[in-house]
């Protein structure tokens, strides 16, 4: 079966290189070495202040909404995996939907002021598939409003603005590291944030909320450990060739796929992408679910990435989002993955064009 993803694992030597030195010092968990190297290298590479790792990405959520003292409404997007709004509903926040932009996926800013009441705490947007938010609006918004802003960048890994990272907008921007992502630590994640304080807060809400013998607060068990950061440190030096193939393979996939009556999202000419996905929308949830059903016949699994819409999920009453909705019933997004064989990207295109033509 050829999976929508294929997580990129070393070559085992080099994982094992690692493990030595965990055999050496014993040392497996409890923030030990190999993740504080980790989180020196990850500050560096993406050009961050304030980056904790944390053992995956729904925590790192999670640790943001309460560091923040959020209560009440949390403005949030529909498009995107389940995790967002759990988070917020599991801190017992209340999700308050905004609809999306249809060109970038992302919540549209236009759409958020309306939204405001004297209960919202926070705005609460994803940088879908990796492309940034409207990160000035949104703060402008927010800064007006007295609202805090945390950005779920889950699928934002090296991508910036301006030759900025993105996880330098808003008051804490999360990550996460699950083996499905673009840089994975097997499980994991991280929060990230400028402000100092926070980054205290954080540091002791990952583990326990105390120092020592200190006890400062209340605090819950957020770590991840060696193992999980030894993976990363294999994978770290990596990204920016993985980053160079995925685009190959995206402008494959478009070339291939650029008669037939899809669309694909327009990627911003002023960022630097990290084709972590690729989304394609047909003309409607039927036609979709043709292309799916004939993949599946060969055995290729593409997924629905984001669907449902989130305010329709079952236990959720949101309000409606027409944009999001029709989104979310027509996409579909194609297996990338790093050493994906052009051949596989021909076949995949060629299974599409059939289901089309018909
Ligand atoms: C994957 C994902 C998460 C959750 O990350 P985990 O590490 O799996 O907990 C959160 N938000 C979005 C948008 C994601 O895609």
């Amino acid at each position: 079966m050829i999976n929508v993803t294929k997580t990129f694992l070393p070559p085992q030597e080099e994982y094992n290189e690692h493990l030595k030195k965990i055999w050496e010092s014993h040392w497996v968990t409890n923030q030990g070495p190999l993740c504080e190297e980790l989180e020196s290298r990850l500050k560096n590479y993406l050009g961050v202040k304030n980056l904790l790792l944390v053992s995956n990405g729904t925590i790192a959520l999670q640790l943001a909404i309460k560091a923040l003292d959020l209560n009440g409404e949390i403005i949030t997007t529909p498009f995107s995996y389940a995790a967002t709004v759990n988070s917020i509903i599991w801190e017992n926040c209340t999700p308050v939907f905004c609809d999306i932009e249809d060109k970038t996926f992302c919540m549209d800013p236009s759409k958020i002021e309306s939204l405001i009441t004297e209960k919202t705490s926070a705005i609460l947007p994803v940088h879908v598939y990796g492309f940034p938010c409207d990160v000035e609006r949104i703060g402008k918004i927010a800064s007006v409003n007295n609202l805090k802003v945390i950005y779920d960048g889950a699928h934002a890994f090296g991508v910036k603005l301006n030759g900025n990272s993105v996880f330098n907008y808003g008051d804490i921007s999360t990550i996460s590291f699950h083996a499905t992502k673009l840089f994975h630590t097997i499980e994991g994640g991280a929060v990230i944030t400028d402000d100092d304080t926070l980054a205290e807060k954080l540091f002791l809400y990952r583990a326990f909320g105390h120092m020592d013998d200190d006890y400062y607060t209340v605090g819950i068990n957020a770590r991840t450990s060696e193992f999980h950061a030894a993976m990363g440190l294999c994978n770290l030096p990596r990204i920016s060739g993985f980053i160079e193939e995925r685009k190959k393979i995206n402008l494959l996939y478009k070339e291939n796929l650029k008669e037939l009556p899809i669309d694909f999202p327009e990627i911003p000419y002023d960022i630097f992408y990290n084709y972590s996905y690729f989304p394609v929308f047909f003309r409607s949830e039927t036609e979709m679910m043709s292309v799916k059903d004939k993949l599946l016949d060969d055995q290729i699994s593409a997924r629905r990435y984001f669907y449902p819409s989130l305010n329709l999920l079952p236990f959720i009453k949101g309000e409606s989002c027409p944009v999001s909705e029709f989104n979310a019933s027509r996409v579909l997004c194609l297996p990338v993955f790093n050493g994906m064989d052009e051949q596989l990207i021909i076949k995949i295109s060629e299974l599409i064009s059939l289901v089309l033509h018909k």
